[in-house]
């Protein structure tokens, strides 16, 4: 394992399951890389664990290589080998964990969605767990995210700090309390936490079904620190209304429970030298993103003969929490407004993507409307450097990037006032 640099700031080890580009499911994976940046900008020492996806893009990894060591982990009582890769992302380094387990937990074609995800994630914290222990790595801090790295907070505190594998102190950050990853109780033991003493209303036992556990509510129980990515959010899942039934855990945590508003990497997103635009621009010389306006109407064979004409895009997951109802809304009335829509999403829910597909086929050979049902990173670039105004009608959201993304390449975000999207 390589050994770790002498550095004068904190030793800080994230624990995810995306990084941008090369695994990204959402905003995620954008904040694992900008916040890592960021920190090790700052002197810090930072360094990011994740899972060796087979859909990974590893055209964006330098210098892949496998270590030559082999960590043997835990899970259904035996002990599993796992091939330990690193590589460098955008300047960090990055430990890729992949598994020899009979059931491909990260072989699959996809990030998630996978009847046995519970199963996958809690494989994969406690090999990461694991990773860090036998390498000898002392860090300050272990920041986890979302419930697929939830587990690393019982984890370490249950089974590791007693031997000695104890330097650090546990950060939590829940970048959406929908996504709670609850399963029936039994299915803890897998990693080896144990059930009985965690499925308790203090600790994993979920809110409502008690005989279930939620990853989330053990991470926020036993980490040292918990935030969420926006003040406004911290505030609504504090309430029975938007706390996804989680609020009560959160008040009697409210101490160590903070609502960070996120930021994006202005050099990952900077329409001055975004290699993917046909023309750059920046804030002083706005010709470049009129080029790109006109650009994408004809590579999108949308109508380009009237300049003025307002291009509203939208770049979004399709899920009802980012009110799917209304996008469809707003395609229509900016249809009757006299104005050209772009969309740019795609959606895990099968009843929507077929209804989607529907509105696509219908506007297929439209002037003014065109929708685009696939994930593509230099496409959304390209939208956001040509549209005049970006749509963001999120039932809750929070933080939200695609409107500060927005305001980055000059196109005016039009927002549901809730979450993050009250907080810029
Ligand atoms: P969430 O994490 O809930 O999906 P965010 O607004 O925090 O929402 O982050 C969304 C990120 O994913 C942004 O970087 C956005 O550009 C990107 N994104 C969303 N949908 C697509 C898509 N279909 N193709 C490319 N990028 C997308």
């Amino acid at each position: 394992l390589t050994s770790d640099q002498a550095s004068p700031g904190l030793h800080i080890i994230h624990i995810a399951a995306e990084i941008a580009p090369v695994a990204k499911v959402g905003g995620l994976g954008d904040v694992v890389t900008g916040l890592s940046k960021a920190l090790q900008k700052k002197g810090h020492l930072v360094e990011i664990v994740l899972p060796k996806y087979d859909c990974m893009q590893d055209d964006r990894i330098s210098d892949l290589r496998v270590l030559d060591v082999v960590v043997q982990s835990y899970f259904d009582g035996q002990l599993f080998k796992n091939k330990i890769w690193v590589g460098t992302v955008e300047g960090l380094p990055v430990y890729f964990i992949e598994p020899h387990h009979p059931d491909k937990f990260f072989w699959r074609g996809e990030f998630y969605g996978e009847h046995d995800d519970f199963r996958r994630f809690s494989y994969f914290s406690r090999a990461a767990v694991e990773l860090l222990f036998q390498a000898g790595k002392k860090p300050d801090i272990i920041h986890c995210h979302d419930w697929q790295t939830a587990f690393v907070a019982p984890l370490y505190w249950d089974i590791y700090a007693s031997q000695g594998f104890n330097s650090a102190r546990i950060c939590f950050t829940c970048h959406n309390f929908e996504y709670q990853g609850k399963a029936p109780a039994s299915e803890l033991a897998s990693c080896g936490l144990d059930v009985h003493n965690l499925n308790r209303p203090d600790r994993m036992q979920d809110n409502s079904a008690h005989d279930r556990v939620n990853p989330v509510k053990g991470a926020i129980v036993f980490s040292n620190i918990v935030t969420t990515v926006s003040p406004t959010y911290a505030q609504e899942v504090q309430t029975p209304e938007s706390g996804h039934g989680l609020h009560a855990t959160l008040n009697s945590h409210s101490r160590k429970f903070i609502g960070i508003l996120n930021g994006i990497d202005t050099d990952a997103w900077n329409p001055s030298t975004d290699p993917f635009l046909r023309f750059q621009y920046n804030a002083d010389d706005l010709e470049g993103k009129a080029g790109n306006k006109d650009f994408i109407r004809k590579y999108l064979k949308l109508s380009s003969s009237d300049a003025t004409q307002p291009l509203v895009g939208c770049v979004t997951r399709l899920v009802p929490q980012k009110g799917v109802h209304l996008i469809r809304h707003a395609i229509y009335r900016t249809m009757e407004l006299g104005g050209q829509f772009l969309l740019l999403g795609s959606s895990p829910v099968p009843h929507i993507q077929r209804e989607f597909e529907g509105i696509a086929s219908h506007f297929q050979d439209h002037p003014h409307i065109r929708l685009i049902l696939k994930y593509d990173d230099a496409l959304s670039r390209s939208i956001y450097a040509a549209s005049d105004m970006l749509i963001v009608p999120s039932i809750f959201e929070p933080c939200g990037l695609t409107q500060m993304i927005a305001m980055r390449y000059g196109s005016v975000p039009i927002v549901r006032k809730t979450g993050g999207l009250n907080d810029r």
